[in-house]
């Protein structure tokens, strides 16, 4: 199984991803997460990553597909995985049909505001990665996460100014893939302001299975 999953920033990508990956027993490629990985490491990269992402900008499509076309040829990738973050640009879309044929893209819509206040009332476990929303995902404690007990942070780029830039490079730079994927016959969109659990549940069954 080969997925994509699309989306405004905050839409749900990775809550749905990880969710997703439990069920199919696939693997989770979040280009978010590898870069922030990089970051977090100060490697070259991450140094240049940086204030790109912490200004809502995108990564130049060169470095990203690279980075995915690695990534995808790791062992856990072997019974399929699902592309959170991933492509960003058409010209990324058009690289990656290069390297696989994909099953379905998911497409996750919700309108711009309720992506801006989720993301904002985001928080992260910078140790395991889960993340969790003051609004509709809180933690058991306020500020720990409920899995390994690390104090959660927000994201850099989860603030409005930067939040709101990321929106409108959504619309600009990733919206194009809406149509690409739909002239390919292999889209389907889901509503993101849905319950959580009813969202996973659309988009299994989308994804030809009850
Ligand atoms: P995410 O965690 O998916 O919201 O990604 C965080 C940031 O990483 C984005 O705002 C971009 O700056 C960068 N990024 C992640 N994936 C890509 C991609 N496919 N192409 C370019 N930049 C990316």
């Amino acid at each position: 199984m080969k997925l994509v999953l699309i989306g405004a920033p905050a839409a749900g990508k990775g809550t749905q991803a990880a969710r997703l990956v439990e069920h199919y027993s696939i693997a989770h490629i979040s280009t978010g997460d590898m870069l922030r990985e990089e970051v977090a490491k100060e490697t070259e990269l991450g140094k240049e990553a940086k204030a790109i992402m912490n200004a809502g900008g995108l990564v130049s499509d060169e470095i990203i597909i690279a980075m995915v076309k690695e990534r995808i040829k790791k062992d856990d990738c072997k019974n399929g995985f699902i592309l959170d973050g991933f492509p960003r640009t058409v010209v990324q879309a058009e690289k990656l049909d290069e390297m696989v044929t994909l099953d379905k893209v998911v497409y996750i819509n919700a309108p711009d505001e309720v992506m801006l206040e989720r993301l904002t009332a985001r928080q992260t476990c910078p140790k395991c990665g889960a993340t969790y929303n003051k609004l509709f995902l809180p933690p058991k404690t306020a500020g720990i996460c409920d899995k390994c007990g690390a104090e959660l942070t927000q994201r850099k780029d989860d603030t409005v100014e930067a939040g709101k830039a990321r929106i409108a490079t959504f619309h600009e730079q990733s919206e194009p893939l809406v149509e690409f994927y739909t002239k390919k016959g292999i889209l389907f969109e889901v509503d993101g302001t849905a319950a959580i659990d009813d969202i996973t549940k659309a988009i299994i069954e989308g994804l030809g299975e009850n």
